[in-house]
C-alpha cells in the first residue's frame, strides 16, 4: 500500500488520472488529505464511492504514529517515529512565547560528517521519503494540538538529522506540500532550510523555493572550516557565498549565517576578520549558537562571556548577531545531538 500524505498536487493528479477519476477528485483529495486531515479514504465522503474504493485497493492515508515521546525540564519535546526498515528518525518540538517550532529531519543519520556533530557520527542510514518527513509535521501538529488546544506548529526548521540538499528531490516536495494552497499553505517565512553549504542542489533550492536560508559556517578560515567541515573540501564557502550574493536578501526572503562558537578556538580576531572578508556587504544575520557537547569529540563549548564578546566584535563590523538560546540539552534534544544510534533500543 502506498501513502497519500507526502504527494503533491502533480502527483495525485497523475494518481486521478491513472484511476480514470474526474479531474476535479485531485483538489478535493489533497483538501481531505492536508486541510480536514483525515484518517481513512473512506471518510472522503464528496468522492464518489468507487473511486473511494478504487482508491483503497492501492493507498493508504499514511499516518504513521511518533512512538516515544520524551519532554525536557524546559519543555521541549524529543520525538523518535520508527520507520520501514526500522529506520528511527528524530524530531523536536521547541516552545518559545507564542511560537511553536518544530525542528524536522531529512534523512535517517548524515554523509557530511561534521567532526562536531552527533549525527555525523552515527553514519548514513537512508534518505527519508517525502511521505515520512510530512508525517513528521502532520503527526506532531495533530499530537501537539491534542494536548493543548492552543497549541500549533508556526514554525519550521530543517536543522534536525541529515543534510536536506543531499535529499533534495524529497525536500522539494515537502516544501512544496508545506507552502502551497493546496497543502498545508504555510508561509515561507515560517520555514526555514539549513545547509552546511552542500553545492550541488543549492542553486536549484534557492530559485524554485522561498524559504528562509541558513548557511552552517561556523568558521570562515579555509583551513580551519576544512578540518571541522568536510564538504568544504568539495565545495568551499567562498563558491557558496559568491552563489548567495547573486540573490536578493534585502526583502521578504532571509539568509542567516549559524555559527557554534567553540572556547578558544573560532572568535579571535583574525575570525572576525575572515568573517568580514567573507560576509562584506552581504544582507545577512550571523546566529552564534551555543556548542552542545558530543561525546567522543574533543570540541568544548565558548563560556557566554566569550560568545558575548566575540558577539560585539561582529556587530562592530557592522553585523546584525544574535545568539540562540539552546533548549532541550538534558533530553540530547538540541542542535547535533540528535542520533539514534546509542539513545533508543535500550
Ligand atoms: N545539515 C544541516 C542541518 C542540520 S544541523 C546543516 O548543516 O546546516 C543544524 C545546525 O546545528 C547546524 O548549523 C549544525 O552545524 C549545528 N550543530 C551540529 N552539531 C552541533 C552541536 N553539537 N552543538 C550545536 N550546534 C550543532
Amino acid at each position: 500500500m502506498e501513502a497519500l500524505i507526502g504527494k503533491t498536487f502533480s502527483e495525485i493528479t497523475k494518481i486521478v488520472q491513472d484511476i480514470a477519476a474526474p479531474k476535479f477528485v485531485s483538489k478535493q483529495l489533497c483538501d481531505w488529505i492536508y486541510k480536514k486531515r483525515v484518517s481513512d479514504i473512506n471518510s472522503m465522503t464528496n468522492i464518489s464511492l468507487k473511486v473511494r474504493e478504487i482508491l483503497s485497493q492501492q493507498y493508504t492515508i499514511g499516518h504513521i504514529p511518533h512512538t516515544k515521546e520524551v519532554i525536557s525540564k524546559d519543555g521541549t519535546r524529543k520525538y523518535l517515529f520508527e520507520y520501514f526498515g526500522g529506520v528511527l528518525v528524530e524530531a523536536v518540538l521547541i516552545f518559545d512565547n507564542d511560537r511553536t517550532t518544530l525542528c524536522i529531519s531529512t534523512q535517517a543519520g548524515c554523509k557530511m560528517n561534521c567532526a562536531f556533530c552527533a549525527t555525523g557520527k552515527m553514519g548514513f542510514v537512508r534518505n527519508l521519503t517525502s511521505h515520512e518527513i510530512i508525517n513528521i509535521y502532520s503527526d506532531l501538529d495533530a499530537h501537539i494540538n491534542s494536548v493543548d488546544k492552543r497549541l500549533s506548529i508556526n514554525n519550521i526548521v530543517f536543522m534536525g538529522m541529515g543534510e536536506p540538499l543531499d535529499n533534495f528531490d524529497e525536500v522539494r516536495n515537502v516544501l512544496d506540500i508545506l507552502t502551497s494552497d493546496w497543502g498545508y499553505a504555510l508561509s515561507p517565512r515560517r520555514i526555514t532550510v539549513s545547509t552546511c553549504g552542500f553545492m550541488p542542489n543549492l542553486k536549484e533550492f534557492l530559485d524554485k523555493t522561498n524559504t528562509d536560508v541558513a548557511i552552517s559556517l561556523h568558521n570562515a578560515i579555509k583551513e580551519e572550516r576544512k578540518n571541522i567541515m568536510p564538504v568544504d573540501k568539495a565545495y568551499p564557502i567562498e563558491e557558496v557565498v559568491k552563489l548567495l550574493r547573486s540573490y536578493d536578501w534585502t526583502k521578504q526572503r532571509h539568509l542567516t549565517f549559524e555559527y557554534i562558537v567553540f572556547k578558544n578556538l573560532n572568535s579571535s580576531a583574525s575570525h572576525v576578520n575572515a568573517i568580514a572578508r567573507l560576509l562584506n556587504g552581504l544582507s545577512c544575520r550571523i546566529n552564534l549558537i551555543p556548542f552542545n557537547t558530543v561525546p567522543d569529540t574533543p570540541f568544548v563549548g565558548a563560556d557566554k562571556s566569550e560568545m558575548q564578546a566575540f558577539a560585539t566584535k561582529l556587530k562592530n563590523k557592522g553585523f546584525n548577531v544574535t545568539i540562540r538560546q539552546s533548549k532541550g540539552s538534558d533530553i540530547s534534544a538540541a542542535c547535533g545531538l540528535l542520533s539514534t544510534k546509542e539513545n533508543h533500543n535500550k
